[in-house]
C-alpha cells in the first residue's frame, strides 16, 4: 500500500510523510479509526515506506523488492495479530487456543480486497461469524517469538496489531513488556477503536495517531454504503418512529431484531444509531451542512429533527451508551434491547 492509494486524511499521511523523512517516527504508534475507518491502509503504507528501498519524495516507491512483498503483504518482517475466535475449520489442538496465523490467508485476501473493513468484517472473512474476537496470551507469546527473530530482508520488522483492546490482561501485559524494553528494529502498528479500553501503560508508551472518519464521499469511494447500512438504517429509523407515535407494538420487532444479531452486530447499531440521531441533533440545531446526510436518509432525519424534543437527546444517548456497556457485559441481549426500546419511547 503507498500513501497515494490512501482515499482521506490527506494532512495526516502528509505529517506522517514528514515524520519518516524527518526520523521522528517512534517505534510504537496507535493508530485510532472510526470502525472500518482505514487505519490498516495506513499502518500498511508506513511499514511499506520505512522498508522501501527506494524511498520518494513523498511516498515507498512502489516497485522495489520490498515494496513488492510489502504490497502483496507477504514480507517476512511483517506480522500481524487480531482478534480470533475458535472455528469450525480448525483442527482439534487448534481450537485449543486460537491464534491469528491460523487465519492468516483469509485475513491477507480480506485486506488486500479492503483495507477499509470492519471488525464485522473481518469476524465473517475469517470464519468466526458471531462471536467476538479475542486476543489471547498465546497470540501474545507469539508475537514475542516473532520478533525476538532477526529482521530476514528489512530495515524494520513490523507489527501490527489491530483491535489490542481486545486483548485480555494477561496478554496486554506481555505487549507492555514488549513496548517498554522493544526488540531492536521494531516498529509496532497498534489499530484501535476504543483506546480507552487499552491499559494506560501501553497508551503512554505509543504516539497517538488519530484518524478523522471519512466523508460520505470518501465512503463512497472506498467501497460505497456498508452492506448492513440499509439494514442498520431501516431498524433505526422504525424504532424512532415507533417511539415518537408511542406505540409499542410496532417496537416489538425492531428490538427482537437488534437482539437476534450477533453482539458484534449489536455493538456496530448501537454506534451506527449513535451516529444516526447525531445527525438529527445537528439538523434540529440548524447546522445540516455538518450532518452529512445521505440522500436515502435525508427525509427520514430531517422529519424526525422536526419532531424530537431538545431533551430526547441526551436521554437517548445515555440509553445507547447503556446498551453498549450491557452488550460488553454479555447481558441478555432481549433485556438489552427491550429496555432501551423502553428508554428511547420515554424520552420522545
Ligand atoms: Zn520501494
Amino acid at each position: 500500500m503507498r500513501f497515494s492509494e490512501i482515499i482521506g486524511n490527506d494532512a495526516l499521511k502528509e505529517s506522517l510523510i514528514r515524520m519518516v523523512r524527518g526520523n521522528r517516527l517512534g517505534h510504537a504508534i496507535l493508530l485510532t479509526e472510526e470502525n472500518g475507518g482505514g487505519a490498516m491502509a495506513f499502518a500498511l503504507a508506513l511499514a511499506q515506506l520505512v522498508n522501501c528501498r527506494d524511498p520518494q519524495e513523498n511516498d515507498s516507491c512502489g516497485v522495489c523488492a520490498s515494496c513488492h512483498k510489502y504490497q502483496k503483504l507477504i514480507h517476512p518482517d511483517l506480522h500481524f495479530a487480531f482478534p480470533v475466535s475458535s472455528s469450525t475449520a480448525l483442527s482439534e489442538s487448534e481450537k485449543k487456543a486460537p491464534i491469528s496465523d491460523y487465519f492468516l490467508p483469509a485475513f491477507r485476501e480480506l485486506v488486500l480486497a479492503n483495507p477499509y473493513f470492519t471488525e464485522q468484517q473481518l469476524y465473517d472473512a475469517i470464519g468466526i461469524e458471531n462471536k467476538s474476537g479475542l486476543i489471547s496470551v498465546s497470540e501474545s507469546r507469539r508475537i514475542f517469538e516473532k520478533l525476538s527473530l532477526k529482521a530476514a530482508e528489512g530495515t524494520w520488522k513490523t507489527m501490527i496489531i489491530y483491535l489490542p483492546e481486545k486483548m485480555n490482561l494477561d496478554a496486554a501485559n506481555k505487549l507492555l513488556k514488549l513496548l517498554e524494553e522493544p526488540p531492536q528494529g521494531t516498529l509496532f502498528l497498534l489499530i484501535s477503536h476504543n483506546p480507552e479500553r487499552l491499559l494506560p501503560t501501553i497508551r503512554s508508551r505509543c504516539q497517538p495517531v488519530r484518524l478523522l472518519p471519512l466523508s460520505r464521499e470518501e465512503r463512497r469511494r472506498v467501497g460505497g454504503d456498508r452492506q448492513d447500512d440499509a439494514e442498520f438504517r431501516e431498524i433505526a429509523r422504525s424504532l424512532l418512529q415507533a417511539s415518537l407515535d408511542k406505540r409499542i407494538i410496532d417496537l416489538f420487532p425492531q428490538w427482537e431484531m437488534l437482539a437476534d444479531l450477533g453482539r458484534e452486530k449489536q455493538r456496530e447499531w448501537c454506534l451506527y444509531m449513535e451516529n444516526y440521531i447525531r445527525k438529527i441533533y445537528l439538523v434540529a440545531s440548524g447546522l445540516e451542512s455538518l450532518a452529512d446526510l445521505s440522500p436515502q436518509e435525508e427525509a427520514a432525519v430531517r422529519g424526525f429533527a422536526a419532531k424530537f424534543k431538545p431533551s430526547f437527546y441526551e436521554k437517548a444517548f445515555a440509553a445507547l451508551e447503556g446498551a453498549l456497556s450491557a452488550i460488553g457485559s454479555n447481558v441478555n441481549p432481549k433485556l438489552t434491547f427491550c429496555d432501551l426500546a423502553d428508554r428511547l419511547l420515554l424520552a420522545s
